[in-house]
Order: structure tokens, then C-alpha cells, then sequence
């Protein structure tokens, strides 16, 4: 099997290499809910690669788009001139948007989209005559990429302190998840307009006609799956309402069918201004991301039904002719499939699979949402991803694929996993919390 030898050949640098160094994992090839690793043995996706392969590996009808396209338009530029997927992939993504989100801007990330969904955010208050409003609120434990103003928004810290001041003037909201209250949840917690009202506090210390945008995933993925309570978002609607704030749904993770619903915009019935998307839209196969605003933000960088305002932003591979290509079938498949309400089918079996793993060792407390979980062991004091880090090693070694974030299991299988699939990732990570010296 092949073993690196060079630091420099991997894209992930410091302590993850250094583990990874020790032992080393590579896949080779991909199939619906499988992975194979390079000494050819057979490992289940619990987590749909990063989050993003929500139709499974490999589906026929994505990679046979993605070859035409390649062989019929492989590129053309981002800018002065177009393709028609493009504009056909918009308006699929606007057909299962939320209502009232109709208007679609082309990154190749979900760092990028956070990025451009900021500079529209600004861009609006500027040119509605709001120039005042330069001011962000993110939330603790927040995930928004790892770009600059991602990181300013973004609640972890360690993701940004070596980098000095990056954008000022941003505000960091408490986060919904208090473990002492949500421990074992089923459902969601309770207490949601009280958190939310934490707006409020800031909006008051600040004075409204400072903020511009307030971003938040609808359920933090990265950082753990933190389930906000049932009003939380709404409340924060009104809030932003309210205030002349825009919302700025990042749903990088959520989007997609990931919750059961299209977007966690509809499991929360909360519309945001401005959503963030990528990963799930092209099945995680090709970078791509997507950031929806509402006709009044659209129709705020217009100056006439051709011109656009002075707002120059764009990649060179934004909306891409195989991206969309790629995004086209992707969303075909979920329709066709049902996949972006699978979700909320086997919502109940992976619940109950996901809160059997109660009460096995070190366990203090399982999440789950959809077709997404948590089980989040007790740190050792000092060591804070050593459980966790060893039930990856066993699960692995063992023909599962789980993700790991400090001491948080974190699962998120394709959406085409059987009932059957569910028992063996429960048990997969049954047996890993049993092997946990
Ligand atoms: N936002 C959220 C909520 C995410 O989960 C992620 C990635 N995990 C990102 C943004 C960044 O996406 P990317 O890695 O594609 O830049």
C-alpha cells in the first residue's frame, strides 16, 4: 500500500498529517454508500465524504454528465459571456428554493459563497443609502470556511487568532447548544426566543443602523451538530426584521435534503435574505456553490433591467459549464429519487438507531436532526480528541467512515442509505465506543 513519506504532498498540514502520518488512510475508489481503501477493503460512508455527497458515490447519471459536458463545452468565461446550463441550473435551484429566494450567484466553494454572501450583504445596505451598516454578528462555535471573512464571522477561535484583526466591527451571538439542558435530547430544546433575544442585547449596544447582516448556520455541523430550538430562528427573523438587518442562512451543511427538507430553511419555516449553499448542490463531485438573495437585494445592484451596479465579483470558474452540468443532474437525481425528503422517511429509524448508543461508554449526550447526529463523549481533561479520535481509528479499521470534531462523533451518511445501512453505522459506532481504552 502506498505510505507518504512528504508532508508537503498533503493539503491538510500540522496535527491531522502527524496523525495521519501514523496511519495513513487512502481511498481509491468510490461506490454509492462505499468507499475502497488502497488495501482494498470496503468502508461504509457515514458521513457522505465531508458532508456533501448526499446522492452517494458515483451515480451514473452525474458522471455521464459531467463526460458529455467535458467533451461538448468544457469551459467558457465567467464574464461577458454565458452558457446555458448555467442559467438552467439557477432556475432549478430557485424551483426548490424557498420561496421568495430568486436570484442565484456562482462560487466554486462554501468558503466562497460565505465570502460573496458578505460583500452582497454590504453592497445592499451601501446602495439602499444604509453606508452606516458595516457591522457583522456571527455566532459562537459558528462555521463559516476558512476564507478572511469567514474566519471574522466564524466562532472558533483558534481559526483565527493568528491572523490579527480581519474584519472589524463583527459581534459573535452566544450559541443555542447548553449541554446541561439539551443532554439526551430527542426533539429539539427549549429556550429558543430567550437566545435569540441575545440579538437584541447587541443590537442595543451597537445601535441597529450599524448592523448589516447577522449569519448562522441553521444547525452547526462542523462544530458538532447544534440543534437550535424550535423558535430560535424565527425569533431572530423578527429580530433582523425588525432592525433592518439582513439573515444570512449558511447552508453549506444543511442544504440540500441533509435535514429532511430541501433546505433548513424550510425544516425551520424561517426564509432568510440571502442562503448560502455548495457541497450537496453538485454531490460534493465538483466544487461548486450557489448563493441565493431575494429579488429586493437583486434588484438593489440593478440599475436598469441590463446594469448592474458597480460591484465587480466573480470567479473564473463560477458556474462553470461541467459544474452545472454536474449541479443539472444532481438535482435530477434527487427528484428523482426523492432523496431531498429521504431524510425526514427515516428521520424516526435513525433517531432511534442513533439514541440506542445511550449509555454505552463515555457517552454524554446524542444529537440528531434529519439524517444528521452527534454523539459527543466526555473529554479526558487536556486530551479533548483522544475518545473520539480512537473510536475513527476502530470504526475505520472496522469498514466505517465516521467524522470526528473535537470529541463529537459526527454523522451524516448519503442520503440513499438503507434502513439495513443505518443498523451497521449504529453498530459500527457501538463497537467503536466499546473499544475506547
Ligand atoms: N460553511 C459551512 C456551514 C460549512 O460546513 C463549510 C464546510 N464544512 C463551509 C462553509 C466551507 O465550505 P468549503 O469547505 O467548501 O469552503
Amino acid at each position: 500500500s502506498v505510505v507518504p513519506n512528504d508532508l508537503g504532498a498533503f493539503w491538510m498540514p500540522f496535527t491531522a498529517n502527524r496523525q495521519f502520518k501514523q496511519n495513513p488512510r487512502l481511498f481509491v475508489a468510490a461506490k454509492d454508500m462505499h468507499y475502497t481503501t488502497s488495501d482494498g477493503r470496503q468502508v461504509l460512508d457515514g458521513t457522505a465524504g465531508l458532508w456533501c455527497v448526499n446522492a452517494g458515490h458515483a451515480r451514473p447519471k452525474i458522471v455521464e454528465a459531467i463526460a458529455n459536458q467535458a467533451a461538448e463545452l468544457d469551459y467558457a468565461p465567467a464574464f461577458q459571456m454565458g452558457h446555458p446550463k448555467a442559467f438552467e441550473l439557477a432556475n432549478r435551484i430557485v424551483d426548490i428554493a424557498p420561496e421568495g429566494l430568486n436570484h442565484v450567484l456562482f462560487t466554486n466553494s462554501g468558503s466562497e459563497s460565505v465570502e460573496t454572501a458578505l460583500k452582497v450583504a454590504l453592497a445592499y445596505q451601501k446602495q439602499k443609502g444604509q453606508g452606516s451598516r458595516t457591522r457583522l454578528i456571527g455566532r459562537e462555535r459558528g462555521y463559516h470556511g476558512v476564507n478572511f471573512g469567514g474566519i471574522s464571522v466564524g466562532g472558533i477561535v483558534t481559526n483565527r487568532k493568528m491572523f490579527g484583526t480581519l474584519l472589524t466591527g463583527v459581534d459573535h451571538m452566544p450559541h443555542t447548544h447548553n449541554l446541561s439542558k439539551n443532554a439526551f435530547s430527542r426533539g429539539l430544546p427549549a429556550h429558543g426566543a430567550e437566545l435569540a433575544d441575545e440579538l437584541e442585547r447587541i443590537v442595543t449596544l451597537h445601535d441597529a443602523s450599524t448592523i448589516a447582516a447577522v449569519i448562522v448556520e441553521p444547525v452547526a455541523g462542523s462544530t458538532g451538530v447544534l440543534i437550535p430550538p424550535p423558535d430560535y430562528l424565527k425569533r431572530l427573523r423578527e429580530i433582523t426584521r425588525k432592525h433592518g438587518i439582513l439573515l444570512i442562512f449558511d447552508e453549506v451543511i444543511t442544504g440540500y435534503g441533509r435535514l429532511g427538507t430541501p433546505f433548513g430553511a424550510d425544516y425551520f419555516g424561517v426564509t432568510p435574505d440571502i442562503m448560502v449553499t455548495a457541497k450537496g448542490l453538485t454531490n460534493g463531485v465538483i466544487p461548486m456553490g450557489a448563493v441565493l438573495v431575494s429579488s429586493e437585494i437583486h434588484d438593489a445592484f440593478m440599475t436598469g433591467p441590463e446594469h448592474l451596479i458597480e460591484f465587480f465579483h466573480g470567479y473564473t470558474y463560477s458556474g462553470n459549464p461541467i459544474a452545472s452540468a454536474a449541479g443539472l443532474a444532481t438535482l435530477e437525481t434527487y427528484k428523482e429519487e426523492g432523496l431531498l425528503t429521504r431524510g425526514a422517511e427515516l428521520a424516526k429509524v435513525w433517531e432511534d438507531g442513533l439514541h440506542s448508543l445511550r449509555g454505552e461508554p463515555h457517552v454524554i449526550d446524542v444529537r440528531n436532526i434529519g439524517l444528521v447526529g452527534a454523539i459527543e463523549l466526555e473529554p479526558i481533561a487536556g486530551q479533548p480528541t483522544k475518545r473520539a479520535f480512537s473510536a475513527f481509528l476502530h470504526a475505520y479499521e472496522n469498514g466505517l467512515l465516521i467524522r470526528t470534531t473535537g470529541d463529537i462523533i459526527a454523522l451524516s451518511p448519503p442520503l440513499i442509505v438503507s434502513e439495513s445501512q443505518i443498523g451497521e453505522i449504529v453498530d459500527g459506532v457501538r463497537n467503536a465506543l466499546r473499544s475506547i481504552q
